[in-house]
């Protein structure tokens, strides 16, 4: 409680013209804060504050903005244990899930103050002489950046890091199921000493109309964004108009491959993180196992012996797996895995399912299905282990690659380089080689095809922010 006043804009926190909306913890179906309900005025508002405080951030001294964003690293660990009961509190996330996602987001802060600072440009001659080239680099301006529920933490942080660095100012729209944690980022960049202005938050339930105001709007100049694809495509039409600079970091299918050399226990350590991690709902979650025939029985068994023990239910209640975020969620799930039994699949393993009323999916593993399966075909955004078992290496890549989308996939190999030149063949901006997790600030984080424009982390997620500049010179 007590977000009557957070629509923050310009360094003051005040109430949203549309009222306030409710917040729902997911494991408990509970009301656990009301919310400013920002609307497009809210969101104009923004963006004059983020317009006129961005002079003289993109004029302050990098070595400046470097130190304020490492001291709202320093801050986020001080609060860290806060953070992740709040991230648990309105995204339903286990605890262990939510103190991992504090310190990876806080992360970003440390990785992009080190980036800041660090000269970029260039200087050259041109081949006929006579002219010298000096290339540089400029923050792009405002940036408006909008994020999903899953990761409300990490989303958020991964996005102003790389934008202040750069010398941006942003308004951000957090996802209406989870405003709580990035308003809490906030207060803290406030508390660091981040200039008003520099960082506005604008929560609010119609986030179509909130977009679309920044979309709109010429003093906005980049927009990034995190969620599912169709939403990226309705966003890439929209900047189109304006021909505004884009970053879309969108859904994933990823595929989890394990050969018939792998080291199986490995591979199934790799595959709790994969899959389980955030309860599944991970744009990198493994989404579909392809595993070779000459191990799947081990695999299999191996797998599900640790999903018969893991502990579903609420956060508070010390569990391994959340619910999902909504009742919409646990449908889509429920209809995808239906028709996977309907078409000869079979519920191999599960976990004892959670007591509480909140959206729980019961982790399973499901044997005897097919590519053409839609809970292989599609996202299914929960604790879903599909197995396909294969023989031919061709067919798999083609079935592996047989999907729109491009973000991550994991592979495990016995024979590293073997391995490595099979997964160059996997169509995908980011591959686990004998290891279940992909995410690292220090290394350029994004999908192919369908999955994305653009990386986050590492050195190209601050180029994301600014804009070459280069200046002829007679010599
Ligand atoms: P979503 O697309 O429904 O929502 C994401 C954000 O966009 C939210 O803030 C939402 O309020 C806003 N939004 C929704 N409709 C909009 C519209 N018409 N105009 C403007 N804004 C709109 O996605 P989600 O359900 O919150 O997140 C899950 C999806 O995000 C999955 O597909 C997942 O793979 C993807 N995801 C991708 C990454 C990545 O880095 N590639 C990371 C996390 C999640």
């Amino acid at each position: 409680m007590g977000y009557e006043e957070s629509v923050l804009i310009g360094g003051r926190w005040q109430a949203g013209s549309r009222g306030l909306f409710d917040v729902v913890n997911p494991a408990t179906l509970e009301v656990v804060a009301q919310v400013s309900d920002a609307g497009v005025d809210d969101a104009i508002a923004a963006v004059d504050a983020a317009h006129a405080a961005f002079r003289g951030w993109a004029a302050t001294a990098p070595r400046a903005r470097a130190d304020l964003l490492m001291k709202t690293r320093e801050l986020m660990l001080r609060d860290a244990e806060e953070l992740a009961q709040l991230i648990a509190l309105e995204n339903g996330k286990s605890l262990t899930d939510a103190r991992g996602e504090v310190v990876y987001a806080a992360e970003f802060f440390r990785w992009f103050a080190e980036e800041a600072v660090r000269p970029h440009g260039d200087f050259g001659s041109s081949p006929a002489g006579g002219t010298r080239t000096i290339v540089t680099h400029h923050p792009v301006g405002v940036a408006a950046l909008v994020t999903p529920w899953n990761f409300p933490a990490a989303m958020a942080t991964r996005k102003i890091a790389p934008a202040l660095a750069a010398g941006c100012t942003v308004v951000l729209k957090p996802a209406a199921e989870t405003p709580l944690t990035a308003l809490a980022v906030a207060r803290l960049m406030a508390e660091a000493g981040v200039p008003d202005g520099v960082v506005n938050v604008v929560p609010g339930e119609d986030a179509p109309a909130i977009v679309a105001a920044w979309t709109d709007d010429p003093r906005v100049r980049k927009i990034s964004f995190t969620g599912s694809t169709d939403v990226g495509r309705q966003l890439l039409r929209q900047a189109a108009n304006r021909v505004m600079n884009t970053s879309m970091e969108l859904g994933g299918n990823a595929p989890f491959i394990v050969t018939a050399d792998a080291d199986v226990d490995a591979a199934v350590d790799g595959a709790m993180i994969a899959k389980f991690r955030n309860g599944g709902q991970a744009c990198t979650a493994a989404n579909r196992f392809y595993v070779h025939a000459d191990v799947a029985a081990e695999f299999t068994a191996k797998l599900g012996a640790r999903v018969e023990a893991l502990k579903v239910g609420p956060a508070s209640e010390g569990s391994d797996i959340g619910p999902l975020i909504s009742a919409k969620a646990l449908a889509n799930v429920q209809r995808v895995v239906e028709g996977a039994l309907v078409t000869g699949a079979r519920i191999a393993f599960q976990s004892q399912p959670a007591t509480a009323p909140g959206h729980f999916f019961t982790p399973i593993v499901l044997t005897g299905v097919t590519s053409e399966s839609e809970v292989v075909r599609e996202e299914s955004f929960a604790p879903v282990a599909p197995i396909v078992t294969w023989t031919d290496t061709e067919d798999m890549l083609d079935q592996v690659n047989s999907t729109e989308y491009g973000l991550a996939a994991y592979l495990f190999a016995g024979d590293l380089g073997a391995g490595l030149k099979l997964a160059e063949r996997v169509e995908a901006g980011m591959i686990g080689v004998n290891r279940g997790l992909v995410s690292d600030p220090s290394a350029p984080f994004g999908g192919v095809k369908q999955s994305g424009i653009g990386r986050e982390g590492a050195r190209v997620g601050l180029e994301e922010y600014t804009e070459t500049q280069y200046f002829s010179v007679a010599w």
